[in-house]
């Protein structure tokens, strides 16, 4: 099968202008200015006046719902394998959060496994908030190594009050464990690392990774815009060589509380001289935002996987300079955090996972993952 996309304005995620970009199979085969192709059989879309972009990779999604901090009555619903189309997530990377227990790692499997059914390049993480990390096989490495969709272990909660306060040798175990996973199977292994509002922010991070053989990047912190000091400490971790995720997906409440914006955050930490390529946008989906006064919950929502497509369109509207980073934030930089080196990119080679985007109306008009139209 082949498919010529011509006359749309491609972001690579960096802008290349007017190309023509062809798709064989699953992969991208071809992007230049002119591409002929002598009456061979192909599908032509038409991009003229809309944008051609790497279908977003969501470093944090709960397809299998979150929630039930406030009992079982606030537990938030799944999410559908349409409902990340229609946001142009062709990879979600889906996790458990707070709920390891009315919630498994069995059942997130099944979610995964339907997502991809659905024509999504979904992956998953191992383990939950909780330190012994709950496993599929028993082990978080022979998870890696057995179960094909899992790529890391996460969102491990820290400085949170929800977490299971693991200490500095529980935090090394764990990343030995991925480490080892990752080097077994082939993949990157990556523990994604959930930052609560603790005054100790990254600091067990940092501990950790203290005197320890342990590369950076197999910690990935998310929610870094939590709060200002929380930013800047993930501003030293990213110029460091870490990874760090903006947690997409607010309230008016949050940002009250102290939440640095998305768009904001990403121009912070890059005007504080983060290298922009170590920074990267999750939506969050499915998880909860709840909000808590002195440790009791008094209000509680559920954010979808559209608010990275909203984040862009905002972005084209109001920061149209920052466009190349934002889209790289929402692309490439999560699939370099997690190994997926094939996602992200429009290149030859690449996964042929595309956006078409009306970059005046905001709305997607076309999403390919691996060459397919979903
Ligand atoms: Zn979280």
């Amino acid at each position: 099968m082949l498919t010529l996309f011509r006359n749309a304005e491609v972001y690579a995620p960096e802008p290349l202008g007017r190309q023509e970009v062809l798709v064989i199979g699953s992969q991208v085969a071809a992007v230049a200015e002119s591409i002929d192709l002598q009456g061979a059989p192909l599908e032509v879309v038409d991009g003229d006046g809309l944008w051609l972009l790497p279908g977003f990779v969501d470093p944090l999604t709960h397809p299998a719902g979150g929630g039930g901090e406030g009992g079982f009555g606030n537990r938030t619903a799944e999410i559908d394998a349409k409902d990340f189309i229609r946001a142009g997530v062709t990879t979600p990377i889906c996790a458990l959060g707070t709920d390891s227990i009315g919630r498994s790692l069995d059942v997130l499997y099944g979610n995964v496994m339907g997502l991809r059914a659905n024509g999504l390049d979904a992956r998953m993480l191992s383990g939950s908030y909780r330190v012994p990390a709950p496993t599929l096989t028993g082990d978080v490495a022979r998870d890696l190594v057995l179960v094909e969709p899992v790529i890391g272990v996460g969102e491990v909660a820290i400085a949170d009050h929800r977490s299971s306060q693991p200490t500095v040798e529980e935090m090394r175990r764990l990343a030995a464990d991925v480490r080892l996973g990752g080097i077994l199977s082939g993949k990157r292994g990556t523990v994604l690392i959930h930052v609560g509002g603790g005054e100790s922010g990254l600091g067990l991070l940092e501990d950790a990774l203290q005197d320890s053989d342990l590369p950076r990047w197999l910690f990935y912190p998310t929610h870094v815009n939590r709060n200002e000091a929380l930013l800047g400490q993930a501003i030293t971790f990213a110029q460091a060589g870490g990874y760090i995720d903006i947690t997409v997906s607010t309230t008016d409440e949050f940002i009250e509380a102290g939440e640095v914006p998305a768009l904001a955050a990403l121009e912070r930490a890059v005007e504080s001289g983060a290298p922009p390529d170590r920074i990267t946008f999750s939506s969050d989906a499915g998880g909860s935002l709840p909000l808590f006064k002195d440790g009791v919950l008094v209000g509680l929502q559920a954010a979808g996987p559209d608010s990275l497509l909203e984040l862009l369109n905002e972005a084209i509207r109001e920061r149209p300079l920052a466009i190349e980073s934002v889209i790289a934030a929402l692309t490439r930089n999560p699939a370099h955090a997690f190994g997926l080196e094939s996602k992200g990119q429009i290149a030859i080679g690449a996964d042929a996972d595309l956006l078409l985007l009306d970059p005046h109306g905001g709305q997607l008009e076309a999403v390919f993952c691996g060459g397919r139209r979903l």
